[in-house]
């Protein structure tokens, strides 16, 4: 229901402390984030999601816990763990042991292991649902206005902060909207915040598939002419395919047979993870870099996809934005010692002064890995493979990655 918008200055709007728009991987883990603040301090929390939740055994799938896997890194592993969170996901959490790069038409491959960098896994590998599930049981235990389904249909600027026109009817006016809704509400858009788009006019295809070898904690990435393919290991001995297409390429694949599809899948990757048995359910994803130009402002921060929508090439999207949470937690949680409100510039410019590097960094590497899949180099192989799977979860094999790939190390 679209409010007209002359109501939104009129209706009478219930305050609160914090808004969230979307429960979302990142919303959903901004509340749970926010847990002790809302327990110190009494802050008033609303989060406010579109899409209803999927019960267990259900088709359905919300947008953000969808058929996906993703690469957490050791640190997102640690931030879990301080929220309270990692035991859960822990359950179908894949460890990374080991990644096997290689290249269609190239002799040779390229081979990390744990052990090597001393660290216990090199990530690990999670299924977004799974993940939407721990951190919305969480969420039902927290002291939080939780408004599911309902959309923000609308927003201005009040008194004091935001005021939102929700689609069930109600008003809020927060002191803090945290917009994460992934970019997908138009909202952003209608704030006047610009975005910078650039579409890499490729596509990501994922399935869940079935090998006849047991993985061992083994990713493999392998570039192919068509384009990088990555077999990402799930528990219960699965795998998770991430397979790029040219643009208007991915049509035809989505729509071949089960055999088809894994006779064709089986030529591209060869035989190294074994045979591929059985394809799940297939589903494809246009990839673009989209960055907001602004992602504060008083009264508001902009987060997750909303802020940065990065190719998965490089696994670090919901990574980079993770760190975000903290980082605006961290901010609200000094700021609110000092006496500050949710939403004050002081409080949002020292997010905004914590941010802006990590992210910078962590843009121009994932799109520089995207780039440098087209130049036709040996000394570049290895860094485009081993970011595409996912793996610049580890600090230091990031930064030798990244010298390399800046040519600074061979
Ligand atoms: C193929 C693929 C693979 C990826 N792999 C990885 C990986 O391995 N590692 C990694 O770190 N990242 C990965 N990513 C990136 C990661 O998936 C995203 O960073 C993450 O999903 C962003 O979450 P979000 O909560 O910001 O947005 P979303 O997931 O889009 O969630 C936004 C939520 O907001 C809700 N919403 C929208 N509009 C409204 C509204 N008006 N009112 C209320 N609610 C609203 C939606 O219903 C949704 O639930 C991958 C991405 C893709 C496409």
């Amino acid at each position: 229901m679209q409010m007209p918008s002359h109501s939104i200055d009129q209706a009478p709007a219930r305050p609160v402390d914090i808004a969230i728009i979307g429960g979302g991987l990142v919303g959903a883990s901004l509340a749970c984030a926010l847990a002790p603040l809302i327990h110190r301090h009494r802050l008033e929390v609303a989060v406010i999601e579109a899409a209803p939740l999927p019960q267990a055994g259900d088709g359905d799938w919300q947008p953000s816990f969808d058929a996906r896997a993703s690469a957490i890194a050791q640190g997102s592993r640690l931030h879990f763990e301080q929220l309270g969170l990692w035991e859960g996901m822990a359950r179908e959490a894949e460890p990374i042991r080991r990644i096997h790069i290689s290249e269609r038409g190239r002799l040779g491959a390229t081979r990390l292991a744990a052990g090597e960098l001393s660290v216990e896994a090199l990530g690990y590998v999670l299924p977004n649902a799974w993940m939407g599930r721990v951190l919305h049981r969480r969420l039902a235990e927290l002291p939080l206005a939780w408004h599911c389904p309902a959309r923000v249909e609308s927003m201005a600027p009040g008194e004091r902060g935001y005021r939102l026109a929700l689609s069930d009817g109600q008003c809020l006016e927060a002191g803090l909207t945290v917009l994460a809704d992934g970019g997908r509400s138009g909202l952003k858009e209608r704030l006047g915040i610009d975005s910078r788009a650039t579409p890499y006019d490729q596509v990501a295809l994922i399935a869940n598939l079935e090998v006849s070898r047991p993985h061992g904690g083994t990713a493999y990435e392998r570039f192919t002419p068509q384009g990088p393919l990555a077999l990402l290991p799930l528990t219960g001995g699965r795998m998770e395919l991430v397979w790029t297409h040219a643009v208007g390429s991915e049509a035809e694949t989505l729509a071949l047979s089960d055999s088809d599809f894994l006779w064709r899948l089986q030529r591209a990757f060869g035989d190294r993870a074994g045979r591929f048995r059985r394809v799940g359910q297939r589903h494809s994803y246009p990839l673009s870099l989209i960055t907001a130009r602004e992602t504060v402002r008083p009264g508001l921060a902009v987060l997750g996809n909303a802020a940065h929508a990065l190719h998965p090439v490089a696994g670090q999207g919901f990574n980079l934005a993770l760190r975000g949470v903290m980082d605006l937690v961290a901010s609200l949680e000094a700021g609110l010692a000092d006496g500050q409100s949710p939403g004050a510039t002081t409080v949002l410019g020292d997010f905004e002064a914590r941010r802006d590097r990590d992210r910078h960094n962590v843009i121009r590497f994932s799109d520089g890995l995207v780039r440098l899949f087209g130049i036709d180099h040996p000394l570049l192989s290895h860094a485009r493979a081993a970011g595409l799977i996912g793996l610049n979860l580890v600090g230091p094999l990031r930064r030798a990655l990244a010298r390399r790939a800046m040519g600074l190390e061979r």
